[in-house]
């Protein structure tokens, strides 16, 4: 097994086919996500990124008027998930480990259940808001930034625990991805404040960074360029998605707030169904992936949502 940077090193300048999947919503078979996903196998990708989901509040109003948090989560399994990945494909997963819904010790306990499973990736993030609020809330003994979440995980590595720190520990030795916003993250009041903010993520010990989805490769341009003069030197690691219906034009800018070219707007929007937006999808993303690979990009990362018809379409005609 490898670390995502020594892969992306040995490619010797060619851009790697790399994919995130998403655990089966509580109570799918795994064998059937692995199936679905197996498809995307014949690229050999080698690393694959499996997203964390996490918990979810259900507010129930009670007899006396108080109301109840219920705590969910819809989509547990992401270690599990990751384990299955390497005996079943042999390839490095790369779990996703979030700030929201874990306690610092609860991290430490993850972090060394990743370390003793072999897996030497992780991505850290601060996580989605939680349903049903409006902000994100961290909990009382855990992180409210990724940055802090990767001095963590970069501790570890140094053989520092969190109550214990001795000679005679043992090291992690994680390879540290974080994410990072083209188009700014939807919180930050503005671009400057945003990229201050990822330098401090990235100062903290990050190893590579893999972008939020963008169907505007100028975007993705102008950030990397920012990022290089300001002295972010790692690996940026372009987030793609293959718009796959007419209705994602106006649900992906909601849900990751982006804005969609004028001309990919237009072109889809004349589209009779969703076969034909689909198809003005994948020809949109063959033609972001060959600019992207011109540019000099390492990776080419899919947001596949466990699917692999519409990443292989682009996939076979690019790779
Ligand atoms: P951070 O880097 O902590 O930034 C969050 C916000 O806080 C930004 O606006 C930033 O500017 C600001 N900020 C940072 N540091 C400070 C500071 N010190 N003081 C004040 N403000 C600060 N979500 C999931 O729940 N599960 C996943 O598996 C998942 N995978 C993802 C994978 C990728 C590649 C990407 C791009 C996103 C993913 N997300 C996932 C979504 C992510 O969790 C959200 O976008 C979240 O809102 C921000 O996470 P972050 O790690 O970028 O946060």
């Amino acid at each position: 097994m490898a670390k995502v940077t020594e892969h992306l090193a040995a490619s010797k300048g060619k851009p790697i086919f790399s994919i995130e999947i998403i655990p089966p919503a509580k109570g799918g078979k795994i064998d059937e996500l692995l199936d679905a996903i197996e498809p995307m196998m014949e690229l050999k990708p080698p690393f694959i990124d499996v997203t964390y989901h996490r918990e979810e509040y259900l507010l129930k109003e009670q007899a006396d008027g108080s109301v109840k948090e219920i705590k969910t989560r819809k989509r547990p399994g992401t270690v599990g998930l990751c384990s299955a990945i390497m005996h079943k494909f042999h390839i490095d997963p790369v779990p996703h480990i979030l700030c929201g819904g874990f306690t610092k010790d609860e991290t430490e306990d993850l972090l060394i259940d990743l370390n003793y499973l072999g897996i030497e990736n992780v991505m850290a993030l601060r996580g989605d808001i939680a349903k049903p609020y409006t902000y994100f809330k961290p909990m009382k003994e855990g992180h409210k930034y990724a940055s802090e979440l990767v001095l963590q995980i970069r501790e570890m590595n140094q053989g520092k625990y969190l109550h214990e720190e001795s000679e005679y520990l043992s090291k992690s030795d994680f390879c540290i991805g974080g994410a990072a916003y083209p188009e700014k993250h939807y919180e930050a009041d503005d671009q400057n404040i945003d990229f201050k903010f990822l330098k401090e993520k990235v100062d903290a010990g990050l190893d590579y960074l893999v972008t939020q989805m963008f169907f505007d490769n100028n975007r993705y341009f102008e950030f990397v360029k920012k990022c290089r003069s300001n002295g972010i030197n790692i690996p940026i690691i372009p987030g793609l998605k293959v718009l796959a219906t007419k209705k994602q034009l106006d649900v992906l800018p909601k849900l990751f707030y982006l804005d969609m070219p004028e001309e990919f707007r237009s072109e889809i929007d004349k589209a009779k169904d969703d076969k034909t937006a689909r198809q003005i999808g994948v020809e949109w993303c063959v033609q972001q992936c060959k600019e992207l690979i011109s540019f000099g990009v390492p990776a080419l990362h899919f947001y596949t949502m466990s699917k692999s018809t519409t990443t292989m379409a682009v996939a076979r005609k690019v790779f």
